[in-house]
């Protein structure tokens, strides 16, 4: 199936209309650095770290973390590569780590909590993505935050880090991007304050889903009960692209969602112009986005919303169906 799309691979995410898609896709090991390459990505939109965490029987020292993080910006070869900073939590448990016994570890002590609540860690894998950019471009993105007061805390850290390398002389990265996930509900609602300082934002589906439907992503009985494409959750979805173009604020979509092509199509009409997804969904994505007119895909979109159709999709495959 990847030779079928292997024609695009040089090819621009452009929509019949002429906006152009720029797709990313998302990583977390070494293995998946060859992808780079070979999937026509344009650059990293998720580079998952805990999976390195995750791999390993105890807690990687910080050279060795920089020395792992600059093999990856090293073979971006100046493509953007966005870090998350450990999204671990008592159901991603490193054996290294107390475990904590929460009753919904889901919505308990994780990922960017964990990370203020305890630094030391938070603040070892920052220096370590610090150093490994020496000179040149490094983005940063933190997991999970629920409000501004954390994305602040989060930004406190990496400001101090900077800092303090700076003083001890280190080269610095040549520019820094520092963003955060919009993967809590109570996010899309935050201050225009908060759209305009944060450099950009990325919204991970996965959880934004699962807390917006209350439906856990890793329960099967209700895990595929609620769609991306249901009228409310896109609702939600267009008040996020509204609020980051007041803001001019630079906005993706990370979840899984992204590398479905009916779901890409319906991103892209709604206004997100970066998608980042796994490397084998970019060809599927590209061939389809590049078949559609997303202006007339907003226009079935937007009337299903105005008719009531709980969701979009019937409406929209009838549509795809339709085009040549
Ligand atoms: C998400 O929640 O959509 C996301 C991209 O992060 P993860 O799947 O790693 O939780
Ligand atoms: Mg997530």
């Amino acid at each position: 199936a990847q030779e079928r799309y292997a024609g695009l691979r040089d090819l621009p995410a452009q929509a019949l209309c002429g906006t152009v898609i720029s797709l990313h896709m998302n990583a977390g090991l070494m293995a998946d650095l060859p992808s780079l390459p070979s999937s026509g990505a344009e650059g990293v939109g998720l580079f998952r770290t805990e999976l390195q965490f995750l791999v390993r029987n105890q807690m990687p020292k910080r050279a060795e973390l920089s020395a792992l993080y600059a093999r990856v910006v090293d073979a971006a070869k100046g493509k953007r590569v966005a870090f998350r900073t450990l999204d671990i939590g008592s159901d991603k448990v490193l054996s290294y780590m107390k475990p904590q016994d929460e009753p919904n570890p889901a919505m308990g002590w994780r990922a960017i909590r964990l990370g203020l609540d305890k630094p030391g860690v938070l603040r070892m894998q920052i220096q370590a993505l610090i150093r490994a950019a020496s000179g040149r471009h490094l983005t940063v993105m933190f997991p999970f935050i629920a409000n501004p007061g954390e994305f602040r805390l989060a930004r406190a850290e990496f400001n101090k880090a900077m800092e303090r390398e700076r003083i001890l002389g280190h080269p610095l990265p040549s520019e820094v991007e520092v963003g955060a996930m919009l993967e809590t509900p109570s996010l899309a609602f935050a201050s225009y304050a908060f759209f305009r300082e944060v450099d950009f934002l990325s919204v991970g589906g996965n959880d934004l889903k699962q807390f917006f439907f209350a439906a856990d992503r890793e329960n099967e009985k209700v895990r595929r009960r609620y769609d991306m494409l249901e009228s409310s959750f896109l609702e939600l979805l267009s008040g996020i692209v509204g609020r980051c173009a007041s803001a001019g604020t630079p906005l993706s979509f990370c979840g899984e969602d992204a590398g479905r092509p009916v779901e890409a199509v319906a991103l892209a009409a709604m206004g997100f112009r970066t998608l980042s997804m796994r490397p084998a969904s970019i060809g599927p994505v590209k061939s389809l986005i590049r078949r559609v007119n997303l202006q007339e895909a907003r226009k079935v979109i937007d009337d299903a919303r105005i008719r009531g159709d709980e969701s979009v999709r019937p409406a929209l495959t009838d549509w795809l169906a339709r085009q040549p």
